[in-house]
């Protein structure tokens, strides 16, 4: 790989995400010799995905070059490896591009979705985990609108213009908002030969309510949000299949529909090498103790989404979002750096900043520590949160500008098939 020798230890971070990162900034220019592996060469802001999908955002705005993060970092060497497996006997990470030995490593790889082994729905349905997947949705959403207006099949013109997304969390409900305000303020535009009223929006929902982590009021004013856009909310329905035309659910209800986005579940990215089963708990995150480190290892840490630390306030592990792996990777940092002072370690305390999700224009709901809030207010605390998180400056006056624009005139102009998307299953094939 060559990374040259040193002669302070070698800490190996898998993973260029929230948590890898803040891990990384924490460390620079300490006595370590920091090596940072991922298989992409850019950080992506996730909570945006759905803006790319969706037309509002392209996706150079909501990515960040991992070599620029670390440009003056001159302990850390930053190197595009998809790592394939780790020997914790003789501590190497093996990779595409070879082998290289540890002194720490952390794994920090993220999730992704979760089909809860259903072959039928992951052959089947979009998912929107990565930037190259939220690409592929965007073609399919457009390609399906165009291939709606040359069919005289009036079936298939519906299932083109039906869209399902299975999951009522925050993803599920950002992009159904987003779906509904293009089909409201764009597609009669774009399409006047087409009846795109009868274009539906479908968010299903296996539990009670929408929005599940999040406070009552939260949902209840989500749903309302979201039926004044004209989407159908379904609850106490859970799909059980998709044959890519077809989606049956536990309830008389069927959807005949050319797309299903799969926003149901995730699950950490496991390691080979690290997924024994004594390791791994539910979702296949693996089990950590208060400092970070994996069950069994004194060297071996992992933070994020993958990790698991089972405390009183959460019992199955903090939740899968950007700020516990952010300030999991702070607290680690500076943990490492008291292992080589000889210092007690400091157990994490995860500072719970609230959630928020935005369902479309004015209209979000977040609750906060000291307040809850729905409507404008919410929406623009949500707008204000996100810049802020968004990763370079470049990247932040981009995405402003853009939803300035896309506010005065109700648009959005990444409305494009730059790389078209073929579904395995085409509709009239
Ligand atoms: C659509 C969507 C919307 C979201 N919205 C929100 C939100 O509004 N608010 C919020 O707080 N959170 C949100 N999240 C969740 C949040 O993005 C994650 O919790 C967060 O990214 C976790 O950080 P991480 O560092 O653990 O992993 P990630 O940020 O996912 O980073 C993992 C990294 O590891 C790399 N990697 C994985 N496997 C390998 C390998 N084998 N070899 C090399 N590299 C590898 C990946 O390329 C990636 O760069 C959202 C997630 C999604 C998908």
């Amino acid at each position: 790989m060559n990374i040259p020798q040193s002669s302070f230890p070698r800490i190996v971070i898998i993973g260029g995400g929230f948590g890898g990162i803040s891990l990384a900034k924490k460390l620079r220019n300490k006595e370590f010799q920091v090596v940072l592996l991922d298989k992409h060469n850019y950080h992506t802001f996730q909570p945006l995905l759905y803006q790319v999908s969706t037309g509002g955002l392209e996706p150079d705005s909501i990515a960040y070059p991992i070599r620029k993060v670390i440009h003056d970092f001159p302990n850390t060497y930053f190197r595009l490896a998809e790592v394939l497996a780790i020997d914790t006997d003789t501590n190497l990470v093996k990779t595409n591009i070879g082998a290289l030995k540890f002194d720490y490593l952390v794994v920090a790889t993220g999730s992704t979705t979760n089909f809860f082994g259903n072959k039928a729905i992951e052959a089947n349905s979009m998912s929107m985990k990565s930037i190259p997947e939220s690409l592929n949705l965007r073609s399919l959403i457009l390609e399906n609108f165009e291939q709606a207006l040359l069919t005289d099949d009036l079936h298939e013109r519906e299932a083109l213009m039906n869209f399902v997304i299975v999951g009522g969390g925050p993803t599920g409900v950002e992009l159904a908002g987003a779906l509904a305000e293009i089909k409201k303020g764009i597609l009669p535009k774009d399409y006047p030969d087409l009846d795109t009223r009868r274009a539906q929006i479908n968010l299903v929902q296996g539990g009670d309510r929408i929005l599940p982590a999040m406070s009552e009021i939260a949902s209840k004013k989500a749903e309302q949000f979201l039926e004044s856009l004209g989407v159908n909310v379904w609850k106490n329905v859970r799909v059980n299949d998709y044959d890519g035309m077809v989606a049956t659910t536990n309830t008389d209800t069927v959807f005949r529909t050319a797309t299903l986005v799969w926003a149901a579940g995730v699950q950490a990215v496991s390691v080979n090498g690290l997924d024994a089963k004594e390791l791994l708990c539910r979702g296949n995150r693996l089990k950590v103790d208060e400092f970070h480190k994996v069950t069994g290892f004194e060297h071996v840490f992992a933070l994020g989404d993958v990790a698991q630390m089972e405390s009183e306030l959460y019992p199955h592990g903090h939740p899968m979002m950007a700020q516990p792996a952010i300030q999991q990777g702070e607290n680690l940092g500076k943990n490492l750096i008291r292992m080589s002072e000889d210092k007690s370690l400091i157990p994490f305390k995860y500072n719970d900043k609230g959630s928020m999700a935005t369902v479309g224009r004015n209209k979000a709901v977040a609750d906060l520590p000291k307040f809850k809030s729905q409507g404008i207010f919410a929406w623009f605390i949500w707008m204000f949160v996100h810049l802020y998180f968004l990763i370079g400056f470049r990247n932040r006056v981009v995405v402003f500008i853009n939803w300035v624009y896309n506010y005065i005139k109700f648009d959005r102009e990444a409305r494009l098939i730059i790389r078209p998307f073929k579904k395995k299953y085409q509709v009239n094939s």
